[in-house]
């Protein structure tokens, strides 16, 4: 379907997957593209005109229902615009630098895994990501990804790019566009990605699965994972994404694993760990949250708390999950007292998990900012 009409928060969207621009409707037009889509009428001439503006695409006298979602108002007694979902932890790369500690293979089975995508569907989730582990190594992951999609989610996939190239991958992307596929690159050679990745073919089994989602015009954006084994092949990284043709972002400041362990933070490149922003605050527990492979729900990927069983309790267990997020945002335990907290550039879920790693200061706190790593 090539657009998404939803109700967000206080307001209605209209969003399209792979398009950065989308538009706000009043709730009159919100209501007449529902009743066009529910009884088979053409997209209405406004709607057709403002697609026209804002993608470039041709709805003029389509049936509504064919090419536009429209999602209706959540029925949930918890509302949430934006979840993220590791399906499951397992991954086919052994990276040095990941900050998941351990990476069983293991999830819900698949009725649970459908059962959690229409409860996230029913809180009013738009907004998706769909991480690991490795997302695409899951067997699971088509009809799952088939079901977010068809509920009208924009839906990220965070990959490693090693199984884009399979032909019923690419089959199913095609068929259902994603809003995004960010892949990780690890190198430009394969001598550096598969020794980083501690698998032999990991790049050029990346490597073949950005060409093929080229071809396939699938809408990808490589993020550059910098550490001290590729750094020297920064340049040549850039310049086969540039060859390609697809938008790029580096990343480079290594964290602990999200459960304290500062073994990662050896593969750091020396001047590149990024201390360019303040934290501003996050809404994450308010207006977004993460769910483990086993269907547990928490604030975010770092901020793993008093995990929800949403399996268990269905939505009303996520009541709790504001309060349990305000709780792990207050600056306690080795942030108490801090007098530059208001220009810390991390929050305290993160700075939680650097303590924990004892991890030298430099790399993460202002009371280090003499050594800079
Ligand atoms: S890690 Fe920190 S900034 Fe990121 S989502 Fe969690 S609380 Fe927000
Ligand atoms: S500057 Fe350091 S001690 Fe202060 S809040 Fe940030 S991480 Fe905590």
């Amino acid at each position: 379907m090539p657009v998404i009409v939803s109700p967000q928060e206080d307001i209605y969207v209209a969003v399209r997957p792979g398009a950065q621009t989308g538009m706000q409707l009043p709730g009159a037009n919100y209501e007449e593209l529902a009743v066009a889509a529910t009884h088979g009428h053409p997209v209405p001439s406004w709607f057709a005109d403002a697609a026209r503006r804002a993608w470039r695409i041709d709805l003029a006298g389509r049936p509504t229902g064919s090419v536009v979602t429209v999602r209706r108002p959540s029925t949930s007694p918890v509302t949430y615009s934006r979840a993220s979902w590791e399906i499951n932890k397992g991954c086919n790369f052994a990276c040095e630098h990941c900050y998941l500690e351990q990476r069983p293979f293991a999830g819900l089975p698949l009725n649970e895994k459908l059962t959690l995508i229409d409860m996230l569907r029913d809180m009013g989730v738009l907004w998706f990501q769909i991480t690991g582990g490795e997302p695409l190594i899951d067997p699971d992951f088509p009809p799952a990804y088939e079901r977010a999609h068809d509920a009208g989610m924009m839906v990220e996939i965070l990959t490693n790019g090693s199984r884009l190239a399979r032909r019923d991958h690419l089959a199913m992307f095609t068929a259902r566009r994603p809003h995004k596929i960010t892949v990780s690159m690890y190198g430009a050679s394969p001598e550096t990605a598969d020794a980083l990745t501690q698998t032999r073919g990991a790049f050029t089994n990346m490597y073949r699965g950005l060409q093929a989602a080229a071809v396939a015009d699938l809408p990808i954006e490589v993020t550059i994972i910098v550490t001290k084994h590729n750094v020297a092949e920064l340049d040549d990284m850039r310049a086969l994404i540039d060859e390609i043709g697809f938008p790029r972002n580096e990343y480079g400041s290594i964290s602990p694993t999200y459960t304290g362990n500062g073994a990662t933070l050896g593969t750091q490149a020396p001047g590149y760990l990024d201390k360019s922003a303040i934290f501003a605050g996050c809404p994450a527990g308010h207006t977004s949250f993460h769910v483990d492979p086993h269907g547990f729900a928490t604030m975010c990927k770092v901020g793993r708390d008093h995990p929800i069983s949403l399996i268990a309790e269905g939505p009303e267990g996520l009541l709790r999950l504001p309060a349990i997020a305000d709780a792990q945002m207050l600056r306690t335990g080795g942030c108490s007292g801090c007098t530059l907290s208001s220009t810390c550039r991390v929050c305290r879920p993160m700075a939680r998990v650097y303590q924990a790693a004892k991890a030298p200061l430099e790399h993460y706190c202002q009371h280090g900012e003499r050594n800079p790593a």
